[in-house]
């Protein structure tokens, strides 16, 4: 559902994607972790092309992005219908995901306009039988009773369950989560995580988490690709992922990951 290949990204001096290459099929929920700064959420802002990797910067050739199929970028342009695929793109970020002078249900509507942070609409623009359908979604991340709630009276954990019911009503294919739940407790972190588990199972939904710590990858997600310092340095089976080679991989930073 997602490949990419040969994907580097300086910002100035600094390089914080180096030449990386990733497949990840339909079907799989996969942690993407590293400390502070590896590179986590510029490789999510590049599959969903928000933002344009670099041509000719690299080692082994071209960078390319494919999503379901489809160019999203290539040799550092965006593709002619990278907008048209970003609606089958789900995101959810670790905060500002909502409009929070609008209701919840506002929010979760703007799914049907495809991935578009930020718009703002009114309730009149949709059709009851979308208003049905958010509704669901609400229902179906656990919080169907906020509905009429101003988006920013919510808990933290109740603003990321809102997202991820956004991107339900979107019927994205793929739901790309930048740690969702970086500032939630682990209650609610845990909610968050079965939630998102669940939409990955019995939606079919293929789903990109990222992580600040490796626990909750292991204990939600089959498959983790580490970053350190723009590179891949892990990519396998969660379960085979131990602490000690975390310690090895990431030195001091090991403490931010256990
Ligand atoms: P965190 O866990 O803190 O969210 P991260 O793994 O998401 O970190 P990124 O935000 O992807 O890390 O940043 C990777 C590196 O690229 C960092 O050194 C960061 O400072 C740098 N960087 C990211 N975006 C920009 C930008 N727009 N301009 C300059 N540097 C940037
Ligand atoms: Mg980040």
């Amino acid at each position: 559902a997602i490949s990419v290949r040969n994907l580097s990204k300086h910002f100035g001096k600094k390089r914080a994607l180096d030449n990386v290459s990733l497949e990840i099929q339909r079907g799989e929920m996969v942690a993407l972790i590293g400390a502070s700064g590896s590179g986590k959420s510029t490789l999510i802002r590049h599959i969903c092309g928000l933002e344009i990797g670099q041509a000719g910067q690299d080692r082994a050739g071209q960078s390319r992005i494919e999503v379901l199929g489809g160019a999203m970028q290539d040799g550092g342009r965006l593709a002619a219908k990278a907008r048209n695929m970003r609606r089958n793109i789900g995101v959810v970020f670790q905060q500002f995901n909502l409009v929070g002078r609008m209701s919840v249900l506002s929010n979760v509507l703007l799914g049907n306009l495809g991935h578009i942070p930020g718009w703002r609409g009114t309730l009149g623009l949709f059709t009851a039988g979308e208003k049905q359908k958010a509704r669901e979604a609400l229902a179906r991340v656990g919080i169907p009773e906020v509905a009429w709630q101003r988006a920013s009276t919510l808990s933290g954990g109740q603003q990321q369950r809102a997202a991820i019911a956004r991107t339900l009503v979107q019927r994205s294919n793929i739901l790309l989560a930048d740690e969702p739940i970086a500032s939630l407790d682990p209650s609610s972190a845990r909610r968050v995580m079965e939630i998102l588990a669940a939409v990955n199972r019995d939606e079919k939904i293929t789903c990109v988490v990222s992580l600040h710590q490796v626990e909750y990858a292991r204990r939600y997600c089959p498959r983790t690709i580490a970053l350190r310092d723009g590179r891949i340095v892990f990519d396998g089976p969660s379960s085979a992922l131990t602490n000690q080679m975390l310690v090895e991989l990431y030195g001091d930073n090991s403490e931010e990951l256990i």
